[in-house]
């Protein structure tokens, strides 16, 4: 099973070409063969995070298998309540009641961190793996400095002097471009573009390995996001952090992300290489996605919804969950619940490639989408550029 980045093939091929049967990816699973160099630093296997309310509970992440590299960027896409924040939180240890983690495990750096208290993460969090979420303006707290902020987290989670904090407080802030006389703002003095990035600044403030984010871009416009995108890029690239990157924008994650998960319903529907998964997508929902983002600089495309709503997720359908709203469903799909099978270097959870990738499927496949290029890069210190003078 390949719940991990491949390396590209020597030869450069299409590694879709050839026609390998599909193993199944059996339930129960879990070592995977890796060298060092293929070193994951994070393993969560079958994760079943559920709410727990009066009329039962909503499994909203069901079965989760996922491994991050040293080093990785993972795109984790799906529509808006698939359990994309769920699944985060779940790995981050964050969830608060109803939510609970009911099955699986999340191993980081070797050592399960399901189930454990806040005092025994109080030595991983921040330091070995921060999250930035969703809203700022939500995270951040409005009555306290940025300074204010960063020396509670400093202080909660080290032994570091007033002067240490002050220092390091502002090299953190002058890393994601906002200059360090902001750290005596309040957050609503800041634009929302600077409060998200201080948000990542607050994050890198131990260098961690694993830096989770949920949908950090998506109450800024299309120019500031797309600078944010590029800033993080770059400050992952130089640092060399990991990345969990949750959108529903497929487009936004296209030039950033190693590999991309796609969430329905709780579960992983397909896990690829991010350029094999625009190119070539299996799963019916992700050539649904792919088919329902406009392209910049492509040539003009009718888009196509995907008509329906996603299942009740304290009802799911029987069989795939996907089955109602699939243009491509078989009788089966609405009694047998898919594996994830490995399919020529992807996951894919769907009947259809039980036997292999179908010559058909493949040559209805839709087109490829243009991956947008990326924007010139705005100058340092432009975090109150072009659209970011608005706040959320
Ligand atoms: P996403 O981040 O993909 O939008 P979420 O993880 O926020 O999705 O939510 C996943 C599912 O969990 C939703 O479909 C919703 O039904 C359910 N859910 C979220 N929060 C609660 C809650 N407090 N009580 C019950 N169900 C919830
Ligand atoms: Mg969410």
């Amino acid at each position: 099973m390949r719940l991990r980045r491949q390396k590209p093939d020597s030869a450069g091929t299409n590694r879709r070409g050839g026609h390998t049967e599909p193993d199944v990816f059996a339930d129960g699973v879990h070592d995977l063969p890796g060298s060092s160099a293929d070193e994951a630093i994070l393993e969560v296997r079958k994760l079943s995070v559920a709410y727990v309310i009066d009329a039962g509970f909503v499994m909203a992440v069901d079965r989760v298998d996922l491994d991050l590299g040293r080093g990785e960027f993972l795109g984790v896409v799906g529509e808006s309540g698939c359990g994309k924040s769920t699944l985060l939180f779940g790995i981050a240890q964050l969830l608060s009641p109803p939510a609970r983690i009911v099955g699986g495990s999340v191993n980081f750096h070797g050592k399960e961190i399901a189930g454990l208290s806040d005092k025994q993460l109080r030595h991983i969090r921040w330091r070995e793996y921060s999250v930035v979420m969703q809203s700022a303006m939500n995270a951040l707290n409005p009555v306290k400095t940025v300074a204010g902020q960063m020396r509670d987290v400093c202080k909660a989670h080290s032994d570091m002097s007033d002067d240490e904090i002050r220092q390091r407080s502002e090299e953190v802030l002058r890393l994601v471009s906002i200059d360090p006389v902001h750290l005596d703002s309040y957050p609503h003095q800041l634009s929302g573009g600077m409060r998200q990035r201080s948000m990542i600044a607050m994050a890198l403030l131990f260098t961690p390995d694993l830096v989770i984010m949920d949908e950090p871009t998506s109450a800024l416009d299309v120019v500031a996001q797309r600078s944010l995108m590029v800033q993080i890029k770059e400050l992952q690239e130089r640092l060399g952090f990991a990345v969990i990157f949750v959108t529903h924008d497929m487009s936004l994650i296209s030039n950033f992300s190693d590999r991309l998960a796609v969430m329905y319903a709780g579960q992983i529907v397909e896990l690829g290489d991010t350029r094999q998964l625009f190119d070539s997508p299996l799963h019916p929902y992700t050539q649904g996605l792919l088919e329902a983002f406009p392209s910049i600089r492509g040539p003009k495309r009718h888009l196509l919804g995907i008509p329906g709503q996603p299942p009740d997720l304290a009802k799911p359908p029987p069989g795939c969950p996907f089955a109602p709203r699939c243009p491509q469903v078989m009788a089966k799909c609405t009694t047998i619940e898919p594996p994830l099978l490995d399919v020529q270097e992807d996951l894919v959870r769907c009947l259809l490639y039980e036997n292999g990738p179908p010559e058909a499927l493949a040559a209805n496949a839709p087109t490829p989408v243009e991956i947008q290029e990326l924007p010139e890069r705005l100058p340092a210190g432009s975090a109150a550029g072009p659209g970011e003078g608005t706040s959320q």
